[in-house]
């Protein structure tokens, strides 16, 4: 079996991550590690010929499919003309029009678009563009930030200070500065007789008071729209989004929308926010703006804030760099994905795709007396299982794997968040086969 051979070169030279490498060699109960050969639409093949439902778009990043022919043409094409060049002192083709789009998209209220190559870089460029811009008015004073509880937003050691994960983050405390953090709106949080809205105003009510008590320091609050992530897919009101817009602006500090997971019209909109009705400061893009084909991400700013670095003097200006700030094949890729939205006219084409994805998330619901707070925002559906065996998600990854699916609970939350190209049989697919990996995995220790 070609499999057994690519795997143990791999543990032998590759270090994985987010991984403890160990748990790939525990015996019966490893956290298997998985050979890829090939991708295929929502598909992926092993050098076996067993294949998997990329059920969480390869960690959040690919929207049309593996091996998309528009998206490869694309690049052909691309890679024949110019496949990079600094982006200083020089531009193309590709990253002014992309920069042009996402503008637009934007509503126009974001003029410049910042380059980089990684989520966490963008929360880096966001955080220091927010304090230097604050910096060059004057107000040096202003240089803490503000996340909410749970908050991720990258793991380098500038992000590892807004992003709230004590397992991501206490191995390296001596050198993060942390930042304030406020609590999150997540509704499920709610007190009896709370909806979704009574949260996001109490969290409001929290997060003013750490604003006045900031006194004038806070640059920038931070925050994932809608849906946290990492922390499990935490959704919550727009109503929070609002309240915190109307505070920033009242407290004179930056609001930084990480929307390097919720763009890309995961939450049903093009970006998060809209569905606040807000604009933010600055606003963080990666993930699924490359069609998840090529590192890249954005930070999108407001015209005040590139003013505040407009001058004659080198030191006022940002200089912020990545070798391959701009990179032309992931712009293009960029730009192949965008033309795919509005071809496909695809954030109406992802409702009936939403509809589909409630439709499995009831049915477990209704099937599986562990199943607590179903949950979904657009193409994002998520539920938690009431199981205390500190094993559930490695034995429920394992036992999806086994009926043809990739999902990675986080935790005890089992989440979908499957390509823009899934088919409703796919779906169907997914919330059959995760009914049957739930039971598998919930099945008593001495059993299993
Ligand atoms: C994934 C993610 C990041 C970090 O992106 P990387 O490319 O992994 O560095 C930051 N913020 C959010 C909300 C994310 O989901």
């Amino acid at each position: 079996m070609q499999n057994e051979s690519w795997l143990s070169r791999s543990l032998a030279a590759v270090w994985h991550p987010c991984t403890q490498m160990r748990h790939h060699e525990a015996g019966a109960q490893a956290l298997p590690l998985v050979p890829i050969q090939r991708g295929e639409g929502a598909w992926l093949y092993d050098f076996d010929g067993r294949r998997y439902l990329d059920g969480i778009s390869s960690w959040w990043t690919n929207l049309f499919g593996h091996a998309n022919p528009r998206i490869n043409a694309a690049l052909k094409a691309q890679l024949e003309t110019l496949e990079h060049v600094l982006l200083a002192g020089f531009t193309h083709q590709p990253v002014i029009e992309l920069s042009e789009r996402l503008s637009a998209l934007a509503g126009g209220a974001l003029g410049h678009a910042f380059y980089a190559s990684d989520g966490a870089s963008a929360t880096e460029i966001a955080l220091k563009m927010s304090v230097h811009a604050w910096r060059n008015r004057g107000q040096t004073q202003k240089n803490r930030f503000l996340c909410l509880e749970g908050g991720y937003h990258g793991e380098t050691i500038g992000a590892l200070s807004v992003t709230d994960m004590p397992l991501f983050r206490d191995a390296y405390a001596p050198l993060v500065r942390q930042s304030g953090t406020v609590p999150s709106p997540d509704f499920r949080r709610a007190h009896p007789g709370e909806d979704a809205v009574a949260v996001a105003r109490r969290a409001a009510q929290a997060l003013e008071a750490a604003l006045a008590a900031g006194e004038g320091n806070i640059a920038a609050l931070i925050v994932e729209p809608l849906v946290q992530g990492a922390a499990g897919m935490a959704m919550y009101d727009p109503e929070y989004l609002r309240r915190a817009r109307a505070l920033c602006d009242q407290y004179e500090a930056h609001l930084i929308a990480d929307e390097i997971a919720v763009g890309n019209g995961r939450t049903g909109t093009f970006f998060a926010h809209e569905q606040a009705g807000i604009r933010p400061d600055l606003l963080c893009l990666s993930k699924g703006i490359s069609g998840g084909y090529l590192p890249l991400s954005i930070v999108l700013c407001r015209d005040e804030i590139f003013a505040a670095f407009y001058d004659m003097e080198t030191r006022r200006g940002f200089l912020h760099s990545h070798s391959y700030t701009g990179n032309p094949l992931a712009c293009r890729a960029a730009l192949a994905t965008l033309d795919i939205f509005a071809e496909d006219d695809v954030l109406a084409a992802n409702q009936k795709r939403a509809a589909a994805l409630r439709e499995i998330l009831a049915a477990l619901a209704e099937a599986c007396p562990e199943v607590r707070h179903p949950r979904q925002r657009g193409m994002i559906a998520a539920f938690d299982v009431a199981t205390d065996d500190p094993a559930f998600s490695r034995r429920f990854h394992r036992a999806a794997l086994e009926n043809e699916i990739l999902l990675r609970p986080m935790g005890n939350t089992i989440y979908f968040m499957p390509p823009y190209i899934v088919r409703e049989a796919e779906i169907a697919f997914l919330g059959e086969a995760t009914a049957r990996a739930l039971k598998q995995a919930l099945i008593p220790k001495s059993s299993g």
